[in-house]
């Protein structure tokens, strides 16, 4: 055996567990387990969790803040700053913003992330080929998923398609899309087309970003049941992911609940992103400005998959974020009001097991016999407590090995006197 972790807490246990770890799997999970190995983990009681996931993330435009920083924080002024930066990324300076984020990601317990690279007659393909350097990169510490995501828009600007197809060439993984950008309703229903035949063309998965407005009166923000229709029409069922659906929350429950009900027909995974939605939702409202949200408990109720995750770190569009799914789901939870102690459970499966179906990591990933050995250990004795605590993460592992210790947080325990930290 490679690794051992000894007496973890892991969720809806009531004793604690020891995990045996071989050929970057999980073997055993057991009470004492007394086969030797090459590196023994005691966890002294404290939480185990699998990886945390980042299923939607931009590495490509994050910690943009200070390059030219926003003087008004509107809106407008996000879309100005974003789009001049934009026309003069360099490869070096991405490479070095996007390892920034990672380092970050990874340092939080992340294991996988999902990221969407403009792909656009602006920046071209740098996106996606910083991205791929970085996969390759960053392996034994974190899996990362590729989507070309077209954020100009396919229809206004169709070099886009021809840049597309060459992301998926590369190397891409995922059929990004961004509808509400083309300037008609039927431009953005022909978007939708596109994307949908893209991802038949390279048999992959799609993840668009979609009906990301306060209401859904304009058509290009509710194009959510016409996406869910095309999954089904396309055999696409559970392929499909959308970021954002916030317009979705401004409708009446009569008039959400057949949209709500064809997204979990056709099996559509809903990424919520409290971060960027909250930041810049409502800000058109004289009073009471909405939270802006898409609307998780009645999504969740129907049966449709909802995870969240960071989206931007620290640019125009989103000024805050350390790429720390905890972070972000304490946020949602705030905001969402998730607060009992079942909704508390739910928000943290959004960030693990919710956001590996929405990602196609699902049938390897989680605490349990045969599945990859990705996991961290929490610094705190109490799961009920996680998303209050945003407990430290003691320990990553990533395919059996141990990625990051987080060694500081044993020099404060012994300082208290409490119970022993995890030791090796
Ligand atoms: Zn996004």
């Amino acid at each position: 055996m490679d690794l051992l972790i000894r007496k973890a807490s892991i969720r809806d246990n009531p004793v604690l567990v020891d995990l045996a770890i071989a050929g970057g799997r999980i073997v055993a999970i057991e009470p004492d387990i007394t086969a030797p190995a090459a590196r023994i983990i005691d966890a002294a009681g404290r939480v185990a969790l699998p990886g945390l996931l980042e299923p939607h993330i931009h590495l490509d435009k994050a910690l943009l803040d200070r390059r030219m920083p926003a003087q008004t924080g509107t809106l407008a002024e996000a879309i100005r700053i974003t789009g001049e930066l934009k026309r003069h990324q360099q490869r070096a300076d991405v490479l070095a913003r996007s390892r920034a984020v990672l380092d970050m990601a990874v340092m939080h317990g992340v294991t996988a992330l999902r990221a969407h690279p403009d792909v656009d007659p602006i920046q071209g393909l740098i996106g996606v080929e910083t991205a791929l350097e970085l996969k390759a990169e960053y392996a034994d510490l974190l899996d990362i998923q590729i989507v070309a995501f077209p954020q100009e828009g396919i229809i206004k600007a169709p070099a886009t398609l021809d840049l597309l197809n060459e992301a998926m060439r590369l190397g891409a993984d995922v059929i990004g899309g961004c509808p509400y950008v083309e300037p008609s309703a039927a431009d953005a229903a022909a978007h939708i087309d596109r994307v949908f035949d893209l991802a038949a063309r390279w048999g992959a998965p799609l993840d668009l970003h979609a009906d990301f407005a306060d209401d859904a009166t304009d058509p290009r923000f509710a194009t959510a049941g016409l996406i869910a229709r095309r999954a089904i029409e396309t055999g696409w069922h559970r392929r499909v992911t959308l970021g954002h659906v916030t317009s979705l929350a401004a409708l009446m429950p009569d008039a959400a609940a057949p949209v709500i009900d064809r997204l979990a027909e056709a099996g559509i995974h809903i990424v919520s992103l409290p971060a960027t939605d909250l930041y810049l939702g409502g800000r058109g409202d004289a009073a009471s400005p909405r939270r802006g949200l898409t609307p998780v408990r009645r999504l969740r109720d129907a049966g449709v998959n909802v995870a969240f995750s960071s989206n931007n770190i620290r640019n125009a569009f989103t000024p805050f974020g350390k790429a720390d799914p905890m972070l972000i789901g304490n946020l949602l939870a705030h905001a969402g009001q998730f607060g009992t102690a079942a909704d508390q459970a739910y928000v943290i499966d959004m960030c693990t097991i919710n956001a590996a179906r929405a990602m196609g990591l699902a049938a390897d990933y989680g605490l349990r016999v045969g599945a990859r050995a990705d996991l961290i250990i929490l610094d705190t004795m109490d799961a009920a407590a996680m998303l209050a605590d945003l407990p430290l993460r003691a320990f990553v592992i990533k395919d059996g090995r141990v990625s990051v210790t987080a060694t500081q947080a044993c020099v404060i325990h012994r300082k208290r006197g409490s119970a022993s930290m995890p030791a090796e």
